[in-house]
């Protein structure tokens, strides 16, 4: 069957018992058991919830995979992937990073003794010449936030495969609609479906999703002994975006793209990030890697600090705030909010400039939007 009638119907069989159409939000801790040692594959609500188990079999197969597990961010989805590693261990990862992740690898995975080598994206050779003996892991981002580019993501699972290496990507920038990682040899995706996949802002939520059945029962083990688990109605309301994936996708897309056009021929704006434009330098790996380009936008504005305040202030439609992937859109500054985490120099080294702003372009009107930043951008 097709993404669009995989979005609706897998994992989301209507409820046996009452024919509810609607997967039941299982509000419950616990499950009464028939005799010790005798249940109904449910125990206790950390380690599975019939709500969450639904959310999970739509993950997988929207992602192509066997497995998927669900988490209460997807920074605690990348945390639990992360203790597949022990101290000694020796983790590899693309330099244009979630600021986060970046966080998490520095201030956290660093003290459990494990290393993080970042490379530049730029030349694809580096993932190779940065592997050491305790490798043992690859972690990329495609397209990468907030510039956009795109990895290859065939050539590193090659890379990894030949080297016995973990690939793990992070999709939420393009979702499972767009791109599957697994397909093309990665062994662990992850997401924040904080981002598209729930698509309305309104929930906090990570996921993993792999086809390799002794990865999945490592991370099956960890996602229980760690605890960090999407409550039911969290799960409810992911599964409920879930299925408008594909329309919402299409339309994000189809606004950017619009918009991209319309931006690169102005005035102010001094440099364009879109993987969808031609002029992109990753356009055309873009269209061989991916079905569609997605909804994010990143633009370096002519002028200082003062340009971008005045732009930031006078958009109308475009919601200051951070995140991404929900139907208004939203407009990001990365030096002082997603990327906060980074130092200056660090920051300014991966291209990441005082006037570069970040759109999440969402499915309002077009003319709507082009209008806004065309209010926004006069003098
Ligand atoms: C938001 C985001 C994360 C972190 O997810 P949370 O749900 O905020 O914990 C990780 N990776 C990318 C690319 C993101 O955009």
């Amino acid at each position: 069957m097709e993404f669009e009638t995989r979005a609706i119907h897998d994992g989301q069989e209507p409820d046996s018992k009452t024919g509810a159409v609607i997967v039941p939000i299982y509000l419950t801790s616990t499950y009464q058991q028939e005799a010790i040692g005798q249940h109904k594959g449910y125990e206790y609500s950390r380690t599975g919830n019939p709500t969450r188990t639904a959310l999970e079999e739509s993950l997988a197969s929207l992602e192509g995979g066997k497995y998927g597990l669900a988490f209460a961010s997807g920074l605690s989805a990348t945390t639990t992937v992360l203790n597949l590693l022990k101290s000694g261990d020796h983790i590899i990862a693309g330099d244009d990073l979630y600021g986060g992740t970046y966080r998490l690898l520095e201030k956290v995975v660093s003290n459990w003794g494990i290393t993080t080598t970042y490379v530049d994206i730029d030349e694809i050779t580096n993932f190779s010449s940065a592997i050491q003996a305790n490798t043992k892991l690859i972690w990329i981002e495609t397209p990468t936030n907030p510039l956009l580019k795109i990895i290859d993501i065939e050539f590193i699972a090659n890379i990894a495969k030949q080297n016995n290496l973990i690939l793990v990507v992070d999709n939420t920038f393009v979702s499972p609609y767009f791109q599957r990682p697994l397909e093309l040899g990665a062994d662990i995706v992850v997401h924040s479906t904080t981002k598209y996949l729930a698509g309305h802002s309104d929930i906090i939520g990570g996921a993993v999703v792999t086809s390799n059945e002794e990865l999945y029962s490592q991370l099956k083990f960890y996602q229980n002994a760690i605890g960090a688990v999407p409550s039911p109605f969290d799960s409810w309301l992911v599964l409920r975006g879930i299925k408008t994936l594909a329309i919402r996708m299409r339309e994000h897309e189809k606004n950017a793209l619009y918009l991209a056009y319309f931006l690169e021929k102005h005035p102010k704006i001094e440099k364009i990030y879109y993987p969808g434009l031609p002029t992109h330098e990753h356009h055309q790996l873009a269209k061989s890697q991916m079905s569609g380009f997605g909804g994010m936008i990143s633009l370096e504005i002519k002028g200082g600090f003062t340009e971008v305040e005045k732009f930031a202030s006078r958009l109308k439609l475009f919601l200051l705030a951070e995140s991404l992937g929900g139907v208004e859109s939203l407009l990001c500054y990365p030096a002082k909010m997603t990327h906060g985490a980074l130092p200056e120099t660090e920051r300014l080294k991966r291209g990441i400039k005082d006037n570069l702003l970040r759109l999440s372009v969402g499915i309002e009107n077009p003319q709507d939007l082009k209008q806004d930043l065309e209010n926004a951008l006069v003098n």
